[in-house]
């Protein structure tokens, strides 16, 4: 077996005499560089058994990502038997009994949300009825979150250099050589046209008129693309806007891997942000509030800020939003809502029902960060209290939001 480093994590460590081996695929769906379908191939040749793939399917709370994963699962289901005949795509809600019959080793791509959470323990307990092993493997982040660091850190620039040292123990690339599948060729080429088309302009990627961001989050989320394999791509690179695109790649998404495995409160309201945030919530929590939205008026595009009108435009008919969007959105539920439980909530609903990339460590930890968290204390006023605040003029002063918004009523006339 090549060398890997270690992104193993045995959970459940059995010595039964059955004959299979299993890979449950819950989040690299994906051929090269997935390092759970590598290590399941290398143990089930060397210990003589055979291997089973079970295509899971994700957890997602609409049918537009269903939808979306079921376009690239046919051709990766495919694909697969390049490594075995036995592969079953499986629902959600699928019972263990009829899989885990006869299984000696289960290898499962780590997951680190609390329906993740429930899945591992659901196996778990079988496995130690059954007597089977159980391998966790870190297949989606640049380097596996205990060995970053061992505990939840405080900000971007505490954990940066605890994963940049480590970028070249983990940079090895496996099943580089095979048939890819639909996803996997679409994300590459993603990456192509970023690298090709817009890096050399990634210093004006917070414009949400000029379309210089890579895109890749839905591709990360269903792990069609590993960030080593962005890495590696980009090795010959050299200059500030790659730095700044794998800060955002690297260091802040594994930063959102960070809190939700450290935090098991990353999304309750009560335990998401540090203290000091929580103070001035409370110090500001009777301010008053100019205007008041539900959820529906937003959904309705019927808030008085066409900007963030077109920001809704932009989440409900493509699924996305431009990343500084994201937290001029968020900011003003926060600045709307009557209290901040209330806003946090509809945030994430939002955020989780329709964007491609929601329910994912970063979804949490980026509405987290509009309350504070992996931020700093600015300047108090009203209602935001010390949380940073964010307004209209600096869209305007920055950027060409009118294009923006003129852009998104196109795409709403258009899906209508
Ligand atoms: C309120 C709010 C909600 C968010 N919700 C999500 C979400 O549901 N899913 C999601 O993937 N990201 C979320 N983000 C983070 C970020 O906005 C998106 O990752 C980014 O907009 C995706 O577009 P891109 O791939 O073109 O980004 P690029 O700028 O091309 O960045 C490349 C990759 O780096 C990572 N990245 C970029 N910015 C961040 C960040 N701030 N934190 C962590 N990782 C980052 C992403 O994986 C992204 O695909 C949220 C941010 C905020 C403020």
């Amino acid at each position: 077996m090549m060398e890997i480093n270690n992104r193993n994590n045995v959970v459940v460590d059995g010595s039964n005499n059955n004959s299979k081996v299993i890979y449950f695929m819950t989040k690299a769906f994906r051929i090269q560089n997935n390092y759970t379908l590598y290590q399941a191939n290398e143990f089930y040749k060397q210990h003589k058994k055979v291997l089973n793939i079970c295509m899971v399917e994700p957890c997602e709370l609409n049918s537009r990502n269903l939808d979306y994963y079921y376009e690239y699962s046919e051709d990766l289901f495919d694909k697969l038997h390049q490594f075995t005949n036995d592969i079953k795509l499986i629902k959600r809600n699928f019972t263990l009994e009829n899989i885990l019959d006869d299984v000696h080793t289960i290898f499962i791509d780590k997951g680190y949300l609390k329906f993740d959470l429930d899945l591992l323990n659901q196996l778990k307990e079988y496995a130690f009825k059954e007597n089977m092993t159980i391998i966790e493997v870190e297949t989606n982040v640049f380097v596996p979150v205990t060995t970053a660091s061992d505990k939840e850190e405080y900000a971007a620039r505490t954990i940066r250099k605890k994963i940049n040292s480590k970028l070249n123990d983990f940079s090895d690339e496996v099943l580089k050589d095979v048939d890819m599948s639909k996803g996997e060729k679409e994300a590459l080429d993603c990456l192509n046209d970023f690298i090709d088309n817009k890096l050399k302009k990634y210093d004006e990627h917070n414009d949400p008129s000029k379309h210089l961001t890579s895109n890749l989050s839905p591709y990360l989320k269903y792990g069609f693309i590993s960030p080593v394999t962005i890495y590696n791509l980009m090795e010959d690179i050299k200059g500030d806007n790659k730095e700044d695109f794998l800060e955002e790649l690297i260091v802040r998404r594994e930063l959102a891997y960070n809190f939700v495995y450290y935090n098991s409160n990353y999304h309750k309201f009560d335990g998401m942000t540090d203290k000091w945030a929580y103070q001035t919530m409370k110090n500001h929590k009777d301010d008053e509030r100019e205007y008041l939205y539900k959820k529906e008026d937003y959904e309705n595009f019927k808030t008085h800020d066409p900007y963030f009108n077109a920001a809704m435009m932009e989440m409900i008919y493509l699924g996305k939003m431009h990343s500084y969007m994201r937290m001029y959105w968020a900011k003003k539920i926060i600045e709307w809502s009557s209290d901040y439980k209330e806003a946090y909530k509809t945030t994430l609903e939002l955020n989780n029902h329709y964007f491609y990339d929601g329910l994912t460590p970063n979804s949490y930890t980026g509405v987290a960060w509009c309350y504070g968290k992996h931020d700093r204390a600015w300047f108090e006023r009203d209602i935001f209290g010390k949380l940073r605040y964010m307004n209209a003029n600096g869209l305007i002063r920055k950027f060409d939001i009118d294009a923006y918004v003129e852009e998104m009523k196109k795409v709403k006339e258009e899906n209508k």
